[in-house]
């Protein structure tokens, strides 16, 4: 079955690869020990960026989750984010189920980016273990976003 995009863009929804049934997923279970809710199938860790829509979403999965978690801070008029978008993606169908890539819109969530320390975008933040271990700035190709974020 083939997976939809769209369904990614919710936050921590990971679509059944078996059903299709959305499992709303705990971030304490998002390297995908988790299993479907309608038919147990495994479900496949999140290969694309999670889109975060809520300050809660945000804390629980920089707190909760067993893997690192690079977090893309962007926003829609930002012509350099738009360039390193599709790095972004690369790098969460590359390091599926070893880094879960988010995406923080920084218009949206100005309290997240506030609490981050966010003085320009794109700047892309790797947590580890709920704690910052690495950031970059700037447009840049998947390779290099994992050389900056020792990946
Ligand atoms: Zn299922």
């Amino acid at each position: 079955m083939r997976m939809n995009a769209a369904s990614h863009r919710i936050p921590m929804i990971i679509p059944c690869p078996s059903c299709s049934a959305k499992n709303r997923i705990p971030a304490a279970r998002i390297d995908a020990r988790a299993h479907c809710g309608e038919c147990k199938a495994r479900l496949s860790p999140p290969d694309r960026p999670l889109s975060i829509s809520s300050t809660a979403d945000f804390e629980e999965l920089i707190r909760d989750s067993p893997l690192p978690v690079a977090v893309d801070f962007w926003a829609a008029w930002c012509a350099p984010c738009r360039v390193v978008a599709p790095q972004i993606e690369a790098l969460a169908t590359a390091r599926a189920g070893t880094v879960v890539v988010a995406k923080v819109d920084t218009e949206t969530l100005p309290d997240v980016a506030g609490r981050q320390a966010i003085r320009s975008i794109p700047t892309i933040v790797l947590f580890r273990n709920g704690v910052e271990a690495k950031r970059v700035s700037g447009a840049m190709s998947a390779a290099q976003l994992a050389e900056g974020l020792a990946l």
